[in-house]
Order: structure tokens, then C-alpha cells, then sequence
């Protein structure tokens, strides 16, 4: 029940009419008896200075944030998270005393859906595909958490080398390539996780494949995917049938979901409810 004391969050987006977040996020409240409601906030690239203001003002306590505001709207926010200035983007802000905090739960949510697989990353080698504003995320995670090495492949090999820039302090430990060359083929052959960052798989980019050739790929190499939809996509489906542990995106949207959460509300996020809601939709 909506009353005058509910707290409002919402996603701002452009467009925001796909997005699953406020299902997933109104059903933990409901779960949990929080007065809170989560509302679709569609707003257009040149409101955004208006719209964070507006929000301010409203006494909103948060938003999620996604395409295509993650990155322009951090000259807006107050103070930035080192998640979210690290990763160069924001998915989460929370409003608090009169300041929008932006953070990025993207990179700590993908490493736990890891871990919720049991998947492990200290010392190990990990390879992605795509260098855009997911990979950046994962990549802060996987660093943060001990990753030993990180191999960037790209099709276009100036937007690998830009990118292995962003990690200034972790230079020893990240390397870019195109991914049609004998490096990335050697990168496949040290790798232990292999991830796509790319939409290559999604319904809308399904005619493109990912370069791999599996042969390379160790037996014991997991295979992750950042789409949630379809899943598993095309590239899940062959690493499987090739025995690689799996592991699709919908475990680290609803991570991300659940930081972003307990950011908001200071309670332990119901996950299993988040995800099951998720099920329903997907
Ligand atoms: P992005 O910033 O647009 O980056 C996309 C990357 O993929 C770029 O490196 C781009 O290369 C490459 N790429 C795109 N189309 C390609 C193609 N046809 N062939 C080769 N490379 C291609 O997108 P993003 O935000 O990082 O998102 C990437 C994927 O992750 C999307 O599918 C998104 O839905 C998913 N995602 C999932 C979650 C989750 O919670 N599970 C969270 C965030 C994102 P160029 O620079 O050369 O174009």
C-alpha cells in the first residue's frame, strides 16, 4: 500500500519500458514489508541535469541509473563512489542529506553470481570479450578480488588498448588484442573463465558469432555470458555441450539488483525472491 510516507526510488533510462528492475524491486519490498515503491523514470539525454535535480527535490532516496545516462550523469552526483568512479560509470545513486552518491554495483554483482557458482578467481586467468561499459565493471570486479590476469579481446584492437588505459594501477596484470590474432588464441589457451561483454547473442544481434574456437579452451574453463536474455544464448549452449561449467547474466542482474538494495534500505536483500520474479519475466 502506497501512503504518504512511502519512499520512492526509481530507473532512469532512456528507454526504461524493457527493464525488469522495478518487478524485481517492488517484489522485495513486498517480500520484506518495506515502504518503499520503485517507479520507471524514462527521461531524454538533455533533461538529465533537470531530472536529477527534480528527483533531489522530490525527496526521492535513489535510482538505479542505465543506458544511456551510466556515464553522463556523474558530473550531477555530489561524490562518486571509487565502484563507480573506477568502473567510469554509475548504476546506482543514493540520495541522502541532500546528496546524490553514485556508485556501481555491476562489478561486485557479477563477481558474486561467481561465487554463487562456485566459481573462483584468485590467481587466475580470465578472458573477455568486448571493452565496453559491462566489461568495465567486470573487469574492476574481477581486480579487485584477485583476478591474475585479464586478456581484453576486441574487434577493433585500438578499443582494447584504450581500455587496458582505464586500469592504470593494475597494468601488469591486463592486456588487450583483437581477437582474430594468435594472441588471443594463445589467451584462450590460458584461460580459466572466458566472458562475453559484447550484445553478441542477444534476440536483436543473433546472426554474429563469437569468434571461438573451442578447441583451444581448456576442459576445465568456465564460460560466462552477461546476457540474461535469451539464456542460455547460443555461446552457452556450445560451451556446455563441450562440458564447460556455465554461466548466464541473470545472476548478476540480480546481484547488482540486491547491492543496490541494501544500499537503499540498509536490509538484506531477498534474493531468491528477486530471482524468482525474474523467472517469471525472462
Ligand atoms: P556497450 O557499452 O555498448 O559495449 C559493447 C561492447 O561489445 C563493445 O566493446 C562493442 O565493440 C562490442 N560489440 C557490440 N556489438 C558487436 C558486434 N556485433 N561484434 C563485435 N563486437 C561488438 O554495452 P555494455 O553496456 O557493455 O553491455 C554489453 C552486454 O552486457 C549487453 O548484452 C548487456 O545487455 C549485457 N549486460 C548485462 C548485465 C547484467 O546484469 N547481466 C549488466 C550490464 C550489461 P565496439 O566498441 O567495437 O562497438
Amino acid at each position: 500500500m502506497i501512503t504518504g510516507k512511502t519512499k520512492t526510488l526509481g530507473i532512469l533510462g532512456c528507454p526504461v519500458g524493457h527493464s525488469l528492475s522495478p518487478l524485481m524491486h517492488n517484489a522485495a519490498f513486498a517480500a520484506l514489508t518495506l515502504d518503499y515503491i520503485y517507479v520507471p523514470l524514462p527521461v531524454e539525454p538533455d533533461h538529465l541535469g533537470q531530472a536529477i535535480a527534480g528527483l533531489k527535490a522530490m525527496g526521492f532516496v535513489g535510482m538505479n541509473v542505465t543506458i544511456p545516462h551510466k556515464v553522463t550523469v556523474m558530473p550531477y552526483l555530489d561524490e562518486i563512489h571509487p565502484s563507480a568512479q573506477l568502473t567510469g560509470a554509475v548504476n546506482t545513486i543514493v540520495i541522502k542529506n541532500g546528496k546524490c552518491i553514485g556508485y556501481n554495483t555491476d562489478g561486485q554483482g557479477f563477481i558474486q553470481s561467481l561465487t554463487a557458482k562456485s566459481i573462483t578467481i584468485k590467481d587466475k586467468t580470465a578472458v573477455i570479450m568486448g571493452a565496453g561499459g559491462a566489461a568495465r565493471a567486470v573487469v574492476y570486479g574481477l581486480l579487485e578480488y584477485g583476478i591474475k590476469k585479464v586478456i581484453v579481446g576486441t574487434r577493433n584492437v585500438a578499443k582494447a588498448q584504450e581500455f587496458v588505459k582505464l586500469f592504470p594501477k593494475s597494468r601488469s596484470k591486463i592486456e588487450g588484442c583483437n581477437w582474430e590474432t594468435e594472441s588471443f588464441i594463445q589467451a584462450l589457451q590460458e584461460c580459466d573463465i572466458l566472458i562475453n561483454c559484447t550484445p553478441i547473442g542477444m534476440s536483436s544481434n543473433k546472426e554474429t558469432q563469437l569468434p571461438i574456437q573451442w578447441h583451444h579452451i581448456k576442459s576445465d574453463a568456465a564460460v560466462c555470458d552477461l546476457i540474461y536474455n535469451p539464456s542460455p544464448t547460443d555461446f552457452l549452449v556450445q560451451a556446455e555441450m563441450r562440458g564447460h561449467i556455465i554461466m548466464d547474466g541473470k545472476g548478476m542482474l540480480v546481484e547488482q539488483g540486491a547491492l543496490a538494495f541494501e544500499l537503499w534500505t540498509g536490509e538484506k536483500a531477498p534474493r531468491k525472491i528477486m530471482s524468482e520474479t525474474l523467472d517469471k519475466f525472462i
